[in-house]
């Protein structure tokens, strides 16, 4: 057989990215699709198949031989049935995505959720490579995380494992978008970040202000960012320090739109959660090395394990 690949999409609500990635991880071609959501759930499921199979073909063009399809999309992933269950974002409901590609593209598929595999990829070939046990946290306009044990992402009973972001953090906190107050991701994620701000900042001129630029304007010594900041970074402190109790991993990586802070996060929320460790380890806590493509290798990650490539874990 000629060189293997697999064919590998990272489906998000406005665009997809793809690539065909080597049995080592390493991406060969890389493209990037609009997912044009509001053409409905049909349509989309259409433009996945369509990219996945024009990629297939270039890789035979090119002499290589597609292997497996893997496939990341948000929401809800019934990663044993294969079946896209619910996403706000993209429009799915019970799309039954891993038959509909084996049926058009003929190629053994797998799918997953966007941030697991997103985790998958940090722990194997990004920040937490080598260290085993791993607690990826994306924290974007919401906050999730993906617990990767050895190589392998926990998917919960229900396909739902990792829901960091409705940790209770603050009883008398706002209301989260699950309808409870005082959840982590009603405190911390990056669209909480900027409510609180704008709320704090009452009616003056510039209340409406990105999560991004509070965490500017903290750095820069300005007093109310530099409180909301604080506040973000204690209540993240306290899911964190819970995900530790739960799964004592050795590294915390952080991802998604926050962690791009840099050290305006990461060293305040050390500080933070070493005040929290008691009898705990300490985690590392490191930023995200993959960017946006962590959830396109991730996808391949889980087509390469669907065939059972051997070589593209590292060793340990
Ligand atoms: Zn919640």
């Amino acid at each position: 057989m000629s060189d293997p690949v697999v064919v590998a999409l990272d489906v998000g609500g406005t665009g997809m990215k793809c690539a065909l990635v080597r049995p080592d991880g390493v991406a060969i071609r890389t493209e990037r699709h609009p997912t044009d959501a509001a053409r409905g759930p049909a349509a989309v499921v259409d433009t996945i198949l369509e990219v996945a199979g024009g990629l297939a073909d270039k890789a035979r063009a090119d002499g290589l031989t597609p292997i497996a399809v893997g496939i990341a999309v948000p929401g809800v992933v019934d990663e044993a049935r294969g079946v896209a269950v619910w996403s706000a974002n993209v429009g799915f409901r019970d799309v039954p995505l891993r038959d509909l590609a084996v049926t058009r593209l003929g190629l053994p598929t797998a799918i997953g959720h966007d941030v697991r595999v997103g985790g998958l990829a940090e722990a194997r070939l990004g920040a937490g490579r080598g260290t085993g046990h791993v607690l990826f946290v994306a924290i974007g306009t919401g906050i999730a995380a993906a617990h990767v044990v050895d190589g392998t992402a926990a998917v919960g009973a229900h396909g739902a494992a990792g829901e960091i972001g409705h940790i209770l953090v603050r009883p008398d906190g706002p209301r989260c978008g699950c309808g409870r107050p005082g959840c982590l991701e009603a405190m911390a994620s990056a669209a909480a970040i900027g409510r609180r701000y704008a709320e704090l900042a009452g009616g003056t001129a510039d209340a409406s202000v990105t999560a991004a630029q509070v965490a500017e304007r903290a750095a820069a010594g300005e007093p109310l960012a530099g409180r909301v900041w604080q506040e973000a970074v204690e209540a993240l402190a306290d899911g964190l320090a819970t995900g530790q109790a739960l799964f004592d991993v050795a590294t915390i990586v952080l991802g998604g739109g926050l962690a791009q802070a840099g050290d305006g996060l990461l060293t305040p929320l050390r500080a933070a959660l070493h005040e929290r460790m008691t009898f705990h380890r300490e985690p590392q806590l490191v930023a995200a090395a993959l960017g946006d493509e962590a959830g396109c290798l991730g996808a391949a990650l889980l087509a390469l394990d669907a065939v059972r490539v051997p070589d593209h874990q590292e060793k340990r």
